[in-house]
């Protein structure tokens, strides 16, 4: 359970049965579906439908910095892109931290928002010229950046800072928008298929039938396949973060530049001060110990097992031009995903673009973050990508079953590869092995106790029900 995570708001909404005639349909309720409900509020006849409790997805367990400063993405853009690219994205992130200020004045949020400095960091000699590459974007487009000294025990060569990011409590800002909202809000309603007819979408789900005019895909990576090919043009990358008490709330975030990836925040709360630590970020097809991931952790930051107060993991995806996909798939269908894990700006900033879309308004950063959009540094890596799938769908067959060291059994049954899990209780449970959505081969998760899909990052629990998309099927096995 993430640190955010205890503080759900459990209050279940109601579920949509039946049929259902509507304007807007937005699936998925987490930081980017339901900022563009409240941009839509004003809307007859728009609705939200969550698989799931609001916020319970990727947004409960991100580590809630709402910063511009995102490791060295501007010189990568300026580089891979040109120079434009990158000075459009920085102008969306900066929008973005005045969208959500300006939301949580207005709607008077209580959800710790915090002015922070931002630090990046390396502490590799090849990477000190790309920090200075990215201190001179940043000053060149008028922002103050300093190179004082990272206040942080960690061992580091150069640092550059900037003022005027924050960081926030995202499930506390995700209930009051539940709250303010939840007449127009439907929980454990899971969308599995969507079809256009005479201009209009249909959204079945169980035992839920759906048709809307316009429809909004938010649900972190979408559950179809055509027409937008996402695991061609993405990875998924994994971290590992452990939240411990501390003496202070210093008021900084940090991040690294590469891999190992390091990256800090501090919360403060009547409980006490936290700090928040996240380490060994990879691609989801690669280092899939997660008990060796979470020592990794444990070992860069020098956390003792008595002071961890919680521990999780979370995946993003993450684009291969590393720019976002916010926009229009094909007439009144839209999508937003693609965060490159800086959804909290790129979740604001897709309600804030998606409800000017829906209006017929001209859309901001339209040619930016078009879905469909082709440039070189996204088709340079599409062979790479395709490879990268291929590999990881066949080692995930391949996986020696030996690796692990709890209490598993696997063997076939009706010739379905199949697991038996003998919990402490001596209770077993069962599940299939395969991924519903593209067929991999699934990976026990001995730290957090799930089925974790390799190549998408669907999950699911013990018992195989599925917990996070893309795939819309449990994987329950049954005799
Ligand atoms: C380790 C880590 C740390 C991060 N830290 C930061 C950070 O500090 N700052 C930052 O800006 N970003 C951060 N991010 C990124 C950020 O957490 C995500 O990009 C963001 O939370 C994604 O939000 P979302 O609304 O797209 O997805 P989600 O929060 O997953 O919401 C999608 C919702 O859709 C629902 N859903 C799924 N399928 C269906 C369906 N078929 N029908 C109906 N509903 C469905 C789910 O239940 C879920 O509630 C981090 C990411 C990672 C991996």
């Amino acid at each position: 359970m993430s640190l955010w995570g205890k503080d759900l708001n459990q209050t279940r909404l109601p579920s949509l049965e039946g049929e259902k005639k509507i304007d807007i349909l937005i699936i998925g309720g987490g930081i980017a579906g339901l900022t563009t409900l409240y941009y839509l509020k004003d809307y007859p006849n728009a609705c939200l439908v969550d698989a799931s409790l609001i916020g319970e997805g990727v947004t409960k367990n991100t580590t809630g910095k709402l910063t511009f400063l995102q490791n060295t993405i501007y010189s990568d853009l300026a580089k891979n892109i040109d120079y434009d690219t990158a000075v459009s994205y920085l102008e969306s992130q900066k929008l973005a931290i005045e969208l959500v200020k300006e939301i949580i004045e207005k709607e008077k949020i209580d959800c710790h928002l915090e002015k922070v400095k931002s630090f990046v960091f390396t502490n590799k000699e090849k990477e000190i010229k790309k920090l200075q590459e990215e201190s001179a974007f940043l000053t060149s487009q008028g922002i103050e950046v300093n190179n004082e000294d990272l206040p942080l025990n960690i061992p580091y060569l150069s640092s550059i800072s900037v003022k005027d990011t924050y960081v926030f409590h995202p499930i506390f800002y995700l209930n009051h928008l539940k709250n303010l909202l939840k007449d127009k809000i439907y929980e454990y309603t899971k969308i599995t298929k969507i079809k256009q007819k005479r201009g209009k979408y249909i959204c079945y789900g169980e035992g839920v039938k759906i048709t809307a005019s316009k429809v909004v895909v938010a649900c972190h990576y979408p559950f179809f396949l055509l027409p937008f090919c996402l695991p061609l043009k993405s990875h998924i990358e994994k971290s590992y973060i452990i939240a411990r008490k501390v003496e202070k709330n210093p008021k900084f975030s940090a991040i690294n530049v590469t891999n190992p990836s390091i990256s800090v925040r501090f919360y403060e709360d009547e409980s006490g001060s936290y700090e928040i630590c996240l380490s060994s970020s990879h691609k989801t097809s690669k280092n899939q110990d997660d008990v060796k991931n979470f020592k990794n952790v444990k070992r860069i930051f020098n956390i003792k097992e008595e002071d961890v107060v919680a521990f999780w993991s979370n995946v993003d995806i993450i684009t291969d031009d590393k720019l976002l996909f916010i926009g229009k798939l094909k007439k009144n269908f839209y999508v937003a995903c693609g965060f490159n894990t800086w959804g909290m700006t790129n979740g604001i900033l897709s309600g804030f673009i998606l409800n000017k879309a829906i209006r017929g308004e001209k859309m901001p950063y339209e040619d930016l973050f078009l879905p469909h959009r082709s440039n070189f540094y996204q088709t340079k890596n599409f062979f790479p990508n395709l490879f990268g799938s291929t590999v990881s769908f066949i080692g995930s067959k391949r996986r020696n079953k030996d690796w692990y060291k709890e209490n598993l059994v696997f063997t076939k049954r009706n010739g379905k590869p199949i697991a038996i899990y003998t919990d402490k209780e001596g209770k077993k449970h069962t599940v299939c092995t395969t991924c519903p959505h593209m067929g991999c081969s699934l990976i026990f998760n001995e730290k957090e106790y799930t089925w974790d899909c390799p190549c998408h990052s669907s999950r699911f629990t013990l018992d195989g029900e599925c917990i996070k998309g893309p795939s819309t099927k449990d994987i329950t096995y049954r005799e």
